[in-house]
C-alpha cells in the first residue's frame, strides 16, 4: 500500500501524541469526577482548569469566560440561539451574517429566520473577504447579532475581524465570530478584536474529536444551554469529558507556543505547491491570494469533476477535498465557490488542498507529480483542450 498523503487538515488533523499521552491518564486511572470532594475527584479539577485557562490565555480573554462544548457545531449554534433568545426580549430581531459561513451557522439561521428572525447574509466578493462598509450598510435600527467566520474553512480567506468588531461594539451589536479554522493557525485577540462571542474546536489543530469551546465575554446576559448540573458555571451541565477537555488544552498550548513557525514551514510549502499547480493550463486559485490562511488552496480546473478527481487521487493515496467534508456528497457545486462568483462549472472542478505542519516538502514533490497527472489523465478522457 502506498503511504498516504494527508492534504485535508481543514476537514480534521492528526491528533498529537503530546496531547494523547495528557489524554491518557483521565482515560485510565483518573477516572474521577471533577465535581466530587475528595482528592481522586479533586486532582481532576486541576488539569480541567489548566485546560481552561491555556484557551483564555491564548485568545486574550479571561478563564471564566471559556465554556466547554461538543465542538464547533455546538459552539456556533449555542452562540447564534444564545443570542438570539436574549436579544429577542429586547426586540432585536435582525441578525447580520455572511453567505459562505459554515452550514452550523447557515443552518441555525435558518432555523431562526423559520421562528421569525430576519437575516441578511453579506456579500464576500471575488476575494471571498467581507468589506466593513458592507456591513455598515446593512446595520438596522434592530440588528441584534453579527457572526462572521474568521477564516473560511474552504477557501481559508481571513476577514478584517477586529474592523468588523469594532463597527459592532460602536453600535452595541453582539459580535460572534467561528474561528474554527483561525485558532490553529492565527493569533487571536478577543479584546482587541472586538469579539463577543468566538467558537473554537479540537480536531481542527491536534486535538481529540468532539470538543470544542464558545468564549463568551464577560458581561453578555447569555442564556445557558443546559441545564442540570453547576459545570461550567450553570451554563452547560453535565459531568465533563475530562480527557477532551485536557487534550484540547494541551493541543492549544502546542499551536500557541509554535505557531509562527509552523505557519512560516506551511505557508512555504503551501507557496511552492501553488506556484506549481498554477502552471497546468486552465488552472486558477479561488480566493484572495495573501489573506488566506497558511496551509489552504483551492484551486479550479477547467474541464474536469472534482469528485473524479478526488477519486483518483485517492487511488494514488492523496487525501484532498472538493470542498468541505460537511458539503460533499451532494452534486452540487460548492456554496462558498459559488458565493465568490466562482461559475459552476469551474465550481465543480475545484480542488481543496490544505497542508499542515506534519506533511513534508517531499509529500509537496509528490503532490506536484501526481495532480498534474491526473487531472491531464481526466482531461484527456474527456477530450478536453485549452
Ligand atoms: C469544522 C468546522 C466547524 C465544525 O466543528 P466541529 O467540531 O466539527 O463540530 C465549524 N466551523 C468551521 C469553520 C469548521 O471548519
Amino acid at each position: 500500500m502506498k503511504p498516504i498523503i494527508y492534504a485535508d487538515n481543514a476537514a480534521t488533523t492528526r491528533l498529537s501524541p503530546t496531547v494523547l499521552e495528557a489524554m491518557l491518564p483521565f482515560l485510565r486511572e483518573e477516572y474521577g469526577n471533577a465535581s466530587s470532594l475528595y482528592s481522586l475527584g479533586r486532582r481532576v479539577r486541576v488539569p480541567l482548569e489548566e485546560a481552561r485557562e491555556t484557551i483564555a490565555r491564548c485568545l486574550g480573554g479571561q478563564n471564566r469566560e471559556i465554556f466547554f462544548t461538543s465542538g464547533g457545531s455546538e459552539a456556533n449554534n449555542w452562540a447564534l440561539k444564545g443570542a438570539a433568545a436574549f436579544l429577542a426580549k429586547n426586540g432585536k430581531r435582525h441578525i447580520i451574517s455572511t453567505a459562505f459561513e459554515h452550514p452550523s451557522i447557515l443552518h441555525t439561521l435558518d432555523a431562526l429566520k423559520r421562528e421569525g428572525f430576519s437575516i441578511t447574509l453579506l456579500p464576500v466578493h471575488e476575494n471571498g473577504i467581507v468589506r466593513p462598509e458592507d456591513l455598515q450598510r446593512a446595520i438596522r435600527e434592530d440588528t441584534g447579532l453579527v457572526s462572521v467566520m474568521y477564516a473560511n474553512n474552504e477557501v481559508g480567506t481571513i476577514q478584517p475581524i477586529g474592523e468588523l468588531g469594532a463597527i459592532c461594539r460602536q453600535k452595541g451589536i453582539w459580535f460572534h465570530t467561528d474561528a474554527v479554522q483561525a485558532a490553529g493557525a492565527l493569533p487571536i485577540d478577543v479584546v482587541k478584536e472586538h469579539i463577543d462571542l468566538l467558537s473554537l474546536s479540537g480536531h481542527k489543530f491536534h486535538g481529540p474529536k468532539g470538543i470544542g469551546a464558545l468564549y463568551i465575554r464577560e458581561g453578555l446576559h447569555f442564556p445557558n444551554l443546559i441545564h442540570g448540573g453547576e459545570q461550567e458555571s450553570g451554563r452547560r451541565a453535565g459531568t465533563e469529558n475530562t480527557a477532551a477537555i485536557v487534550g484540547l488544552g494541551v493541543a492549544m498550548e502546542e499551536t500557541c507556543l509554535h505557531r509562527e513557525d509552523t505557519s512560516r514551514k506551511v505557508r512555504a510549502m503551501r507557496d511552492r505547491l501553488l506556484t506549481g499547480l498554477l502552471s497546468i493550463p486552465g488552472c486558477r486559485l479561488n480566493g484572495d491570494r495573501e489573506r488566506r490562511l497558511p496551509g489552504n488552496l483551492n484551486l479550479s480546473f477547467a474541464g474536469i469533476e472534482g469528485e473524479s478527481l478526488l477519486l483518483l487521487l485517492d487511488m494514488r493515496g492523496i487525501c484532498a477535498s472538493s470542498g468541505s467534508a460537511c458539503a460533499s456528497g451532494s452534486q452540487d457545486p460548492s456554496y462558498v465557490l459559488r458565493a465568490l462568483g466562482v461559475d459552476a462549472e469551474l465550481a465543480k472542478g475545484s480542488l481543496r488542498l490544505t497542508l499542515g505542519d506534519l506533511n513534508t516538502e517531499e509529500e509537496v514533490d509528490i503532490l506536484l507529480r501526481e495532480i498534474p497527472e491526473t487531472v491531464a489523465h481526466l482531461r484527456q478522457m474527456r477530450g478536453w483542450h485549452s
